[in-house]
C-alpha cells in the first residue's frame, strides 16, 4: 500500500509549552481513531465527529497512555493542504512530542519530507508557487521589513503583479496568432507600433519588480556601501562613528584577499555592509592606494556610495571627477568637518550634484542621524507601503523576471528589424513562460522538489 498520509512535528524541537504533531492525507482520520481515547463518556470515534472541531482526550499506543492532548480535525479541502488533516496539541517537550509522532507513524503515516505539507497545498491548488515560497520566507524572516515583504507575498501580491503581466502578454500572442490564422479579417498593419508601446509598458512593470529585488536583498542582507573621498576627508573617522562603541564585524568575502573586507554596521533597522576595499581604516586614500579603476569597480558593485568631502578645503579637480562619477548612482554626499571654518557651503556643494548633501562633523558626531535617515529614505522609500508595493525577495523570481525582460527586448528588436510577426510570438511566449515559473504554472517536477526541499520539517 502506498503510504500517502504524512506526519511531522510542526513546532520547534525545544522544551516549549506545547508541541504540535500534524497529520495530513487520506488515512489521517483512520489513524487518529486508532490512537485517540476520549475522556469518559465522550469517547466516540473522531472520524465521525464534525470537521473543524477540537477534542480533549488522550493519545495511547494500545494500553499505554502517552499524553493528554487536544485534537483538531479539519476535513479536506478546508485545510492547509486541502487534505484531511489532524493536529494533535500535546504537552511540549522533545520527548513527548517525538513519542506521539512515533505512535502516529506506527499506525500508518510516514514521516513528511521537509516542506511536504506546503508542497501538497501547492499541488492541490491551495496556493501558487510564489505564495508557497513566501511561507518559507515568513518562517526565516530576520527582521520586520523582511517579514512584511514575505507576508505580503503570502497574500499573493507578487502573484497578482505577475499574473497581470502575463495577461497582457498572452493577449498580444493571441492577437498575432489570430491574425496569422485569419489574415482576411484581422490586419497586422501598423501592429508593430502598437506592440512596441505595449511592450514598453510591460518592461516598465517588469523593471519595477526587478528593482524591488534590490530592496528585497537589502532588507535581508544589508546595503553594500562604499565610502569614497580624498585623503584626510574623514573616511576613517566616519567609519569609526558609524561603528560606534560596538566593534564592527569583519567578514572575509569568500575566496578573496584582504582588499575586499566587509564591515557590517547595524544602524537600528538598517544594515550597512561597508566594503573596505583597501582597508579604509589603514590607508590615507582609498582612491590613491587602489587606483581609480579599482575604486570605480568597487563603487559599481555597491548599492550605495557615501562621498565624504572635507569642507575646510576648497574643491578641486578630483572632486569634480568623483561628483561626475557618482552622478548616475545611488549616493549621498557628506560635507564633513562642519565644526571648522568652512571653505565650502552646503548650498554650493548641492549645486554641483543631484544627490542629497548632508553637513556632518565626524569628529563631533554631529549630523549622523541625518545620514541614517537619508539612507533609510533612499532604500525604504521612507516608509515602505507593502500594500501598494510589491517587493521581490526571492532570487529565483528575480532571475525569471530578468529573463522575461530580455525576451521582451528581443521582441522590440524583431519589430525594429521588421521581422515577420511569428518571431514576436516566440519571444513573447518565452516571456510568458518565464513569468509562469514564478507562480508555478508549468514548472517541472525537479524545480518543485528543489524549492520545497528548502523548507524545514513539519511545514
Ligand atoms: P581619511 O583619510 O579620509 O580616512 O580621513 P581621517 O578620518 O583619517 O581624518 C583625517 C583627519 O581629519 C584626522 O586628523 C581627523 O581627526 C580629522 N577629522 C575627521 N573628521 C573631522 C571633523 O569632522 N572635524 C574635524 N575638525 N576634524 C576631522
Amino acid at each position: 500500500m502506498k503510504m500517502n498520509t504524512i506526519a511531522a512535528i510542526a513546532t520547534a524541537m525545544s522544551s516549549s509549552g506545547i508541541g504540535i504533531v500534524r497529520i495530513s492525507g487520506d488515512e489521517a482520520f483512520t489513524i487518529i481513531d486508532k490512537i485517540y481515547r476520549g475522556k469518559g463518556k465522550n469517547s466516540r470515534k473522531l472520524s465521525e465527529a464534525p470537521s473543524h472541531t477540537i477534542h480533549y482526550g488522550y493519545i495511547a499506543d494500545g494500553d499505554e497512555i502517552i499524553d493528554e492532548v487536544l485534537v483538531m480535525l479539519m476535513r479536506g479541502p478546508k485545510s492547509f493542504t486541502a487534505e484531511d488533516t489532524v493536529e494533535i496539541d500535546c504537552h511540549g517537550g522533545v520527548l513527548i512530542t517525538k513519542k506521539i509522532l512515533e505512535t502516529v507513524l506506527k499506525y500508518g503515516a510516514r514521516p513528511a519530507e521537509p516542506g511536504e505539507f506546503t508542497k501538497r497545498a501547492f499541488l492541490n491548488g491551495r496556493m501558487d508557487l510564489a505564495q508557497a515560497e513566501a511561507v518559507i520566507d515568513v518562517i526565516n524572516s530576520k527582521n520586520d521589513y523582511a517579514l512584511k515583504a514575505s507576508v505580503s507575498q503570502l497574500d499573493g501580491a507578487v502573484s497578482k503583479a505577475v499574473k497581470a503581466l502575463r495577461e497582457q502578454i498572452i493577449f498580444q500572442i493571441a492577437f498575432i496568432e489570430s491574425a496569422l490564422d485569419d489574415p482576411e479579417h484581422i490586419s497586422l498593419d501598423g501592429y508593430g507600433e502598437s506592440l512596441l508601446s505595449a511592450i514598453r509598458g510591460m518592461k516598465e512593470g517588469l523593471w519595477r519588480l526587478i528593482r524591488s529585488a534590490d530592496n528585497g536583498r537589502v532588507m535581508t542582507e544589508g546595503i553594500k556601501t562604499v565610502i569614497l573621498g580624498k585623503p584626510n576627508a574623514g573616511k576613517s573617522s566616519l567609519m569609526n562613528v558609524l561603528v560606534g562603541e560596538e566593534r564592527a564585524i569583519v567578514t572575509d568575502v569568500a575566496g578573496t584577499t584582504r582588499d575586499t573586507l566587509e564591515e557590517t554596521i547595524r544602524l537600528e533597522d538598517i544594515t550597512l555592509n561597508v566594503i573596505d576595499t583597501a582597508g579604509i581604516r589603514d590607508t590615507d586614500d582609498i582612491v590613491e592606494k587602489i587606483g581609480v579603476e579599482k575604486a570605480r569597480n568597487a563603487a559599481d558593485a555597491a548599492d550605495l556610495i557615501i562621498y565624504v568631502v572635507d569642507g575646510s578645503c576648497p574643491l578641486d579637480g578630483n572632486d569634480d571627477e568623483i561628483l561626475d562619477f557618482i552622478r548616475e548612482r545611488r549616493a549621498v554626499v557628506l560635507l564633513n568637518k562642519s565644526d571648522l571654518t568652512m571653505e565650502i557651503s552646503a548650498e554650493m556643494l548641492a549645486s554641483r550634484t543631484t544627490h542629497r548633501v548632508i553637513a556632518i562633523s565626524a569628529k563631533e558626531r554631529v549630523g549622523i542621524e541625518n545620514l541614517e535617515d537619508e539612507i533609510k529614505a533612499m532604500f525604504y522609500h521612507g516608509e515602505i507601503d507593502f500594500n501598494d508595493e510589491v517587493t521581490i525577495t526571492n532570487v529565483r523570481h528575480k532571475n525569471a523576471l530578468e529573463q522575461a525582460y530580455r525576451s521582451l527586448e528581443m521582441v522590440e528588436q524583431s519589430i525594429e528589424n521588421a521581422m515577420p510577426e511569428d518571431f514576436y510570438s516566440i519571444d513573447l511566449m518565452d516571456a510568458y513562460e518565464q513569468l509562469g515559473l514564478i507562480i508555478g504554472e508549468a514548472v517541472e517536477d525537479d524545480l518543485v522538489n528543489e524549492i520545497f526541499s528548502k523548507f524545514c520539517m513539519g511545514k
